[in-house]
């Protein structure tokens, strides 16, 4: 049993039961489960302890991909003043390209790498929101153990 997805608004998940089905019903909505491995792909790019990654998609089609990463401008990697290295967040990475018409009716799903609990933080899901996703499109891994 695979436990993966669930709907921002706490309703009754749904599991993926069979690895090799393509498609899951999920918070009410059918999800390609090529996602879930396109997500976890796109996490193992991060160079950070945490591997996260954000996809954003509408049906089968994958409008953007980000991950979490430190920040740089050029080659110059971005510190505070006490020396900590700033972040980037993969929701914030990926809706930082995106316009607000690709943006009309898409989803986003958030994922850290081995399936584990990915709920966007406050500041990540303000912006997610006032990108103009709406709050039942935002999906996000590993909540429940089954
Ligand atoms: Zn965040």
């Amino acid at each position: 049993m695979l436990k993966l997805w669930r709907n921002y608004c706490n309703e009754t998940p749904n599991y993926v039961s069979n690895l090799q089905s393509r498609y899951g019903r999920i918070g009410g909505i059918i999800i390609n489960y090529q996602i879930f491995q396109l997500a976890e792909r796109t996490a193992l790019k991060s160079p950070m302890n945490q591997q996260m990654s954000a996809i954003i998609f509408r049906g089968d089609e994958i409008i953007n991909t980000g991950f979490n990463r430190w920040l740089y401008i050029g080659r110059r990697q971005i510190r505070s003043r006490n020396g900590t290295p700033y972040s980037i967040h993969a929701e914030a990475d990926v809706l930082e390209d995106c316009s607000r018409k690709e943006l009309r009716n898409a989803s986003i799903y958030v994922h850290r790498a081995g399936n584990k609990f990915a709920r966007p933080c406050n500041c990540c899901m303000a912006r997610i929101l006032r990108a103009g996703i709406m709050e039942d499109r935002v999906f996000w891994s590993g909540e429940n153990d089954v």
